[in-house]
């Protein structure tokens, strides 16, 4: 098991290292950074009523504002409420006694205060929340590692531990607080005119090209922001809890197979080394949700990163011309009318301040970058480049990306539809709400760098007056601006980044070829590799239904140097045919396996090429160049891929087993393929370690590493989670 080995002895050095420097403490004291989110920006003019944080409210473009208080709410929407329950609350609808909506909902106010020790937030909750009953179905390791290092999750890690609470307090405190049992709050402090708790933010977007209006947080509702040395700043934010005031005419909660499809998948993209909000941890409850297909278990996944700011929150501040003039209005929702301002000639224009101090939050505070907004702009633009290249490289169909689901930090973002492409097709699409196409595989590119193109219009004015007059200051700077000064911000803003397309393609193909060559282990990648090498292996992988990622993990084993022996090549290519089709009948295996041995012989030229051979023989002195060559293949080119078979399989049994009550069955299968996921690069006995010594165990994992069913090829999910 020498990948095994290999592969996991650095995180492990690491966390020796963290438990000596780091006390561990509970979700509630974790440090929080001097900047949060709530201090920096604007609150959105909303009440703390329990409606007012539940009832659909639509903001006009004038809004500074950027977020609300949000309270989670792990409940059926429409709220369902029993005749016992209305007896409790001294309401005999027997004779025609009635409630409002606002009454029965202030039964979730955290009113109570459990917890008040110093040094952390005051944790509070009702007797009503309190009758919840979370489930934790499982903890993603790699995160505590590396995003949470401070974090202390008890007992949550063990497969084994009891699931009923009382056990374990601090595993408790964590399942409390994700699920919103419990809920944190700060004392209000003489500098601070906002209590810090749960909060959600308003963004808007384009939504397959065109302009949507207002989309979220829709159920994603952000706890808390902490900092530490090993992983900067990071949020905790859950998926699914319910009700905020963006969830539109929809009930704020997500069910089971969404939630296990992103927490795994969030973990899968990181391992790959591709950037990605990672998965802390997923939760069930009897609470079920109202879908297509009849009611389903809900589910909700905690996640991380160091902002979840989207391009989508920039549109809202400053949408152009179709979002300034149309809103749509939902069902029992409103519309915030703010006062009409006689000193804003820009008539709704958008809020160029809060255009600034968003901006301003995300470049300096989050990411702590030092230039001016146009470099800053041209570090976003790159980031997601990078992104969308190893999407490109890794197969990986993102499935919506509407320019909400794009971070602003390049972060892989909003696990719905996606898929990892299986037998190779440049037109795939893995949504199946997309029937055009708009987002297949091959146009990822161009989708993202229309989001950025949104990003770009919706930060001209502050482009162009840092252009004009220098660096932007932090209040009053669009004060009595005309509608002509900013027609003018704007023109000279477009100057100001009127090559970054360019910038992004370029990225783009850099990081593109970057990637392949180490996929292909050619360290001294040229122009024509991209067609003799990587175009014709794709064309071959698509003219004979091969498999993309088994493709290029059987690849890893193969030696350039014996390409001249008849027996190893032929044998080599048979094997490759046999390890990545499916079913295929005896006359597709001969033309494959001949295709399969020309594009050998190009590739074997390449690869022995003098300068090839010299750029590895450089870390093999004992000329032992080849193998350094494959270990280092096999780094980059999973063995585990998180396959559409395998996901509908794990979200498939996770369900059963909790069906028959057996929380630790559904605990053990996720755990598993999360271990899977968090560690693609591992053999799992594909040298035959497994034939001399066969443990159940090493069987299954084999067993999850394969093609799957010829049914799930190019399977395709829906947008309804
Ligand atoms: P998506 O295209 O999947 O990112 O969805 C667009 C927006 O719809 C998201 O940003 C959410 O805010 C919102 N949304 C999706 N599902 C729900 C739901 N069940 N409840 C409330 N909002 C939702
Ligand atoms: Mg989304």
């Amino acid at each position: 098991m020498l990948f095994r080995t290999a592969v996991r002895a650095a995180p492990s050095r690491t966390m020796t290292q963290l438990q000596q420097t780091t006390s561990k403490v509970r979700i509630h004291r974790l440090p929080r950074p001097q900047a949060t989110l709530q201090r920096t920006l604007k609150r959105l003019p909303l009440g703390d009523t329990p409606t007012a944080q539940r009832r659909s409210s639509v903001f006009p473009a004038s809004s500074r504002g950027v977020w609300a208080r949000v309270n989670p709410l792990w409940d059926h929407w429409p709220i369902q409420i029993s005749k016992e329950e209305l007896a409790e609350l001294g309401v005999d609808i027997d004779k025609g006694e009635q409630i409002s909506v606002e009454d029965v909902l202030k039964r979730w106010d955290p009113t109570d205060v459990l917890d008040d020790a110093e040094g952390g937030l005051k944790v509070l909750s009702s007797k009503h929340r309190l009758k919840q009953e979370p489930t934790l179905l499982g903890v993603a390791e790699p995160v505590l590692n590396t995003s949470l290092p401070q974090l202390d999750v008890g007992d949550a890690q063990d497969l084994n531990a009891p699931t009923e609470a009382g056990t374990s307090a601090a595993r408790d405190a964590l399942v409390d607080i994700l699920s919103g049992r419990k809920v944190l709050s700060s004392e209000l402090g003489a500098e601070e005119d906002v209590e810090y708790g749960p909060w959600s933010t308003r963004y808007t977007g384009h939504q397959f090209g065109q302009w949507a209006g207002q989309l979220g947080d829709g159920r994603a509702i952000s706890l808390l922001e902490t900092t530490s040395e090993l992983g900067g700043r990071q949020e905790i934010q859950v998926k699914g809890a319910g009700r905020t005031p963006f969830s539109r005419q929809a009930d704020g909660l997500a069910v089971l197979r969404s939630s296990v499809r992103e927490y795994l998948g969030a973990e899968a993209i990181a391992a790959l080394g591709i950037p990605s909000t990672r998965s802390l941890a997923i939760l069930t409850s009897p609470v079920e949700v109202a879908r297509e297909m009849g009611y389903e278990p809900s589910s909700l996944v905690a996640r991380v990163a160091p902002s979840f700011i989207r391009i989508g929150h920039f549109e809202a501040m400053n949408p152009g011309e179709a979002g300034r003039n149309s809103h749509t209005l939902f069902l029992g929702g409103r519309w915030q009318q703010e006062e009409k301002d006689e000193n804003d000639p820009l008539g709704g224009q958008g809020n160029l301040e809060g255009l600034r101090d968003l901006t301003a939050w995300v470049k300096d505070d989050v990411m702590k970058f030092e230039g001016g907004v146009k470099d800053w702009f041209l570090e976003v633009v790159k980031r997601n480049a990078e992104t969308t290249a190893l999407w490109q490289v890794y197969g990986f169909m993102h499935g919506v990306l509407n320019t909400d689901n794009i971070s602003i930090l390049g972060l892989t973002i909003d696990y719905g539809p996606y898929a990892f492409m299986d037998q190779f097709n440049p037109g795939h699409i893995c949504n199946h709400s997309d029937p055009t196409g708009l987002y297949s595989y091959k146009n990822q590119p161009n989708r993202v760098a229309f989001a950025l193109d949104s990003l770009g219009s919706a930060l001209l004015p502050l482009l162009g007056y840092e252009k004009l007059k220098g660096k932007v200051p932090a209040e009053g700077w669009a004060e009595g601006a005309s509608t002509d000064d900013v027609r003018k911000w704007e023109e000279a803003g477009l100057e100001a980044i009127n090559s970054w397309g360019e910038d992004y393609t370029r990225t783009v193909e850099l990081t593109e070829r970057e990637a392949w060559g180490r996929r292909f282990a050619l360290r001294t990648y040229q122009d024509s590799d991209d067609r003799d090498v990587v175009q014709d292996f794709l064309s071959l992988l698509r003219a004979h239904g091969v498999d993309f990622h088994a493709s290029l993990r059987e690849l890893s084993n193969f030696h350039p140097s014996r390409v001249d022996d008849d027996a190893y090549r032929r044998s080599f290519a048979q094997r490759w045919v046999a390890n990545t089709t499916i079913d295929l009948k005896s006359d597709s295996v001969m033309r494959a396996e001949e295709g399969i041995t020309a594009w050998l012989r190009v590739y074997a030229a390449r690869a022995t090429s003098a300068a090839e051979k010299a750029a590895w023989e450089k870390d093999a002195p004992d000329g032992e160049w080849e193998e350094i060559r494959t270990v280092a293949m096999r780094a980059v080119n999973p063995r585990f891929v998180l396959r559409q078979w395998l996901l509908e399989e794990t979200i498939k049994t996770v369900d059963e087993a909790l069906k028959a009550k057996d929380v630790t069955g559904a605990r053990k299968v996720l755990a598993r393929v999360l271990d899977l996921a968090t560690h693609p690069f591992e053999s799992y006995g594909e040298d035959g370690e497994c034939a001399a010594n066969p443990s159940d165990e090493g069987v299954e994992r084999m067993r999850l590493c394969g093609l799957g069913p010829q049914n799930f090829l190019g399977f395709q999910c829906s947008c309804s989670s």
